[in-house]
């Protein structure tokens, strides 16, 4: 099968790999029909986290389930599934309290490259989510973004305690940040900030629901969010970016007793203890417990309430994968999926 790999920074290729196999009972394989380049794999692509040797690449997928391990119960042969990209068993303790993302079983469906042709999905039946049947073509972009992008922006905004009666302001204008904008909308907020510099993701930001946008960033962008809320700073605030400047910006920005939802992968972020303990904020964050919130993103992307595949503004063939990182990287595109 055709699958990308990353040899080394800025060095994708998409080659023929061996297709994968069930190598345990709880297994799934699945066809790809959409898969796509997220923000956190531009951290390797650009040598910023470094790789052991030739890594396959992508962790987001919807497809078609082709073969089950023998105790798989839920899903079935034929049916179209999304998953999260951290296999659960949607059992244990953690899972059961919501956090399926650190699951006591969890494993990196990614470590697999789901930018290929088929992935190997471990943990099939509590990792897995079935659509009510097969989905329209248009439907299908959504549907992948619920993967990755779209769950971990509703968590960052969950986390953020988004809702009504609520400020929120969104660090960061990549396609997490901007689903978690919808998110705020969908969870009632009266007010979403976004914070973004670009004229088409702030013309996307104001579609999915934001109400003000912020072009400054650093102490500027926190000083005029300040000015927004009367100088007391947001009650809610999502970092969608994981940089040091992002987080103090996001922490910043959020008033005494707000909340911080951190969902942006953090690189070399190292938080000011005494800044910290003054700040006098609700932090909450990791990587996105995608698998608690499928179940009802699915239904509202079936029911076509809200349209998180909208962040793709880059279509290819999997085998152009080199150009969906290339143009993500040079911020010519928000998101690229791409088709096997
Ligand atoms: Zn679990």
């Amino acid at each position: 099968m055709r699958g990308t790999v990353l040899y080394a920074p800025g060095d994708i290729r998409v080659e023929e790999r061996a297709k994968p196999t069930i190598q345990a009972p709880t297994d799934a394989i699945i066809r790809i029909s959409a898969a796509c380049v997220c923000g956190s794999d531009l951290w390797p692509y650009r040598g910023i986290e470094p790789i052991q040797g030739p890594t396959p690449m992508g962790h987001e997928y919807a497809g078609v389930v082709e073969e089950t391990g023998r105790d798989v119960r839920n899903i079935g042969v034929g049916d179209f599934v999304v998953g999260s990209f951290m296999a659960s068993d949607n059992t244990c303790a953690i899972c059961q309290a919501g956090y399926q993302s650190r699951c006591v079983h969890v494993e990196y469906v990614g470590a697999g490259g789901a930018q290929a042709e088929y992935l190997r999905v471990p943990l099939a039946d509590g990792t897995l989510v079935a659509t009510p049947g097969w989905p329209d073509e248009d439907l299908i972009p959504s549907l992948l973004a619920a993967s990755d992008v779209l769950g971990t922006g509703w968590f960052g905004a969950v986390a953020a305690e988004a809702g009504p009666g609520k400020t929120v302001a969104v660090v960061g204008d990549g396609a997490v940040g901007l689903l978690a904008v919808l998110a705020a909308r969908q969870l009632g907020a009266d007010r979403i900030i976004a914070m973004s510099r670009h004229e088409p993701r702030q013309k996307l930001a104001r579609e999915f629901g934001a109400t003000d946008i912020v072009a400054e960033r650093g102490d500027e962008g926190v000083a005029t969010i300040k000015k927004l809320t009367g100088g007391l700073g947001a009650h809610s605030v999502i970092e969608a970016v994981g940089t040091q400047e992002s987080m103090m910006q996001a922490i910043r920005s959020t008033r005494p007793g707000g909340h911080v939802g951190h969902v942006g992968a953090a690189h070399g972020v190292e938080l000011p203890g005494q800044e910290l303990f003054y700040a006098e904020v609700h932090l909450l964050g990791g990587p996105a417990p995608v698998r608690r919130f499928l179940p009802d993103l699915l239904g509202l992307i079936w029911n076509r309430t809200i349209d998180p595949g909208r962040v793709f503004d880059l279509e290819l063939p999997l085998d152009q994968a080199a150009e969906g990182y290339r143009a993500m990287d040079e911020r010519r595109a928000i998101k690229s999926l791409l088709r096997p």
